[in-house]
């Protein structure tokens, strides 16, 4: 077994201790046995330290040209580069995801570098005209200051670098709270900014529950904005505190999202698509699969086909290259999943047609490894089919038309991603008008998200701010208008030219 990472906040540049001296454990979902870190279980005292750290630095870091800003973050993602296997695997023992995820994380925080790095000669603003003769009218974008990020475990580098390398080349600096499951990727994470050349306190990352680091953030008077990613119930507390401290906040947070399979469709593609989306990552991806939905003419065939193939799947540790499915994160998880899996049976009565109980016995004692799970016979309405699970859990719909297949999609408080699989060229564009979602994906399941167009969702799914591509630069900037006279005297706007 690997030797246990044992690490320590990352604070102006250097590594310390909690002023409290306390620390936690981080074991393997897959292996218990198997100590993968150890770090601060830290308090307000360290984020004051962190912010402190990053005010000082910021005076620096705004000044610094964005186009060198985007040189060093190249480097780091250089670095990220020549260290991917090695952080894929602890990634893997940290959060189970099986290891051609874990690589497709760290290769997502890669490409967001590499993105935000460019953005260094860009970060543009807009030049037009005015009014008035011999006078000149633009808006440049400017940083906002100290930057609070608060992220999941899910993505436990893609998402701190969708947060970060923005906030970087805008000219920001950055205090991050990682989640508590997921530590040491962001500890890996401050490595690569280290090793890059960061001037120090430009990055910090405190590690500690939410209840004391991530509230120490939200409230910090210096913080000047937060971005979090994770659940609805968490996400919307900490929107109501930041709306009352009158702090920006942009929220992330969960789905429900829906793959429609029209009676046209492709239907070995459909049926490739759906087990990458509802089975990929345990089905613990803001965008997972979590519902399917069938025209009836080709229902039952599907179904069959479905089940024959997501019976195949190999649960095991993710380690193993032949594994397709790790375990559940926590204990906590597959208990969410374990009890969703009663209520469809219970309350919802779905028919349960595949899966539904914990594995165990051999290997499988040791983790929190849960079978792939598929209820038929879904209603609408039902709690299985409106709650999000966050689990390999995945529920049927039977639909009789593609109009029914849109109001069923639509119809959750949830708007993230979305899916139809259909050769019908109408049907795919009607699907892109009428889906309330922040992605569809025609003919393709409902994960692959790529770091160059915006990402988010819609209602419940978070407050109307996008990550990643250009959009999430109107997070990490605020507009300033300048108008420059060069006329050499007093020209009054909407008076002298009336
Ligand atoms: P979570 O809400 O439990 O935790 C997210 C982060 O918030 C963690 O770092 C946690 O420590 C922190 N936190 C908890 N309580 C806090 C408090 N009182 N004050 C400040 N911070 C606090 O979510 P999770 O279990 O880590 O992640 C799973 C959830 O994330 C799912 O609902 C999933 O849909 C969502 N998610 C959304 C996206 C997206 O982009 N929409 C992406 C990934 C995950």
């Amino acid at each position: 077994m690997p030797e246990p990472k044992h690490f320590k906040n990352y604070i102006g540049g250097a590594w310390v201790e909690a002023a409290g001296g306390e620390r936690y454990e981080n074991r393997n979902p897959a292996d218990t046995e198997d100590l993968v870190s150890t770090q601060p279980s830290s308090d307000g005292r360290d984020v004051d330290a962190a912010v402190a750290a990053a005010r000082e630095a910021f005076e620096g870091w705004r000044l610094v040209p964005a186009p060198e800003r985007g040189l060093l973050i190249m480097k780091a993602a250089e670095i990220l580069k020549a260290r991917k296997e090695e952080i894929s695997q602890m990634m893997t023992r940290e959060m189970g995801k099986v290891i051609a995820e874990t690589r497709g994380d760290t290769q997502e925080a890669i490409d967001c570098g590499m993105y935000a790095a460019g953005e260094g000669r860009r970060l543009f603003g807009r030049h037009t005209p005015v009014e008035m003769r011999n006078k000149f009218g633009m808006a440049i974008r400017r940083p906002v200051g100290v930057c609070g990020m608060i992220t999941p475990w899910n993505f436990p580098i893609a998402i701190p670098s969708w947060k970060m390398f923005p906030a970087l080349i805008c000219g920001n600096t950055c205090v991050i709270k990682p989640a508590t499951l997921t530590p040491a990727s962001v500890a890996n994470f401050m490595e690569v900014f280290e090793e890059a050349g960061f001037p120090p306190g430009v990055v910090n990352m405190v590690t500690g529950g939410g209840s004391s680091v991530g509230k120490a953030i939200i409230e910090h008077p210096d913080v000047n904005r937060v971005s979090f990613t994770g659940s609805v119930e968490i996400g919307n507390m900490l929107a109501g505190q930041c709306g009352a401290l009158g702090k920006p906040f942009s929220a992330e947070l969960g789905g429900k999202n829906a793959q429609i399979v029209m009676d046209d469709a492709n239907l070995p593609l459909a049926l490739d698509g759906v087990l990458w989306g509802a089975f990929g990552t345990t089905g613990q991806r803001c965008t997972a699969t979590s519902r399917l939905i069938l025209h009836e003419k080709i229902h039952d065939g599907f179904v069959e086909k479905l089940v024959a193939r997501a019976k195949k799947l190999k649960v095991g540790n993710g380690l193993d290259e032949s594994v397709d499915m790790g375990p559940a994160v926590s204990e906590d998880q597959l208990k969410t999943d374990l009890y969703y899996i009663e209520v469809g049976q219970k309350e919802d009565k779905a028919e349960l047609v595949l899966g539904g109980k914990r594995l165990t016995g051999g290997a499988y004692d040791k983790g929190f490894f849960i079978e792939p799970t598929i209820f038929t016979g879904v209603k609408p309405g039902m709690r299985l089919e409106q709650e999000e699970i966050f689990g390999p859990v995945l529920s049927v719909i039977k639909v009789g038309s593609f109009e029914e297949a849109i109001r069923v999609q639509n119809d959750t408080a949830f708007g993230l991603s979305s899916s139809i699989y259909t050769e019908n060229v109408n049907l795919a564009f009607k699907a892109i008008q009428d889906i309330e979602a922040g992605i569809t994906y025609i003919n393709g399941p409902t994960i692959g998200a790529e770091v160059h167009l915006p990402f988010g969702g819609v209602k419940g799914t978070g407050n109307g701010h996008r990550e990643a591509s250009w959009t999430v630069l109107d997070f990490y900037t605020e507009w300033k208008s300048v108008y420059v006279e060069f006329s050499g005297k007093l020209q009054r706007a909407q008076i002298d030219n009336q």
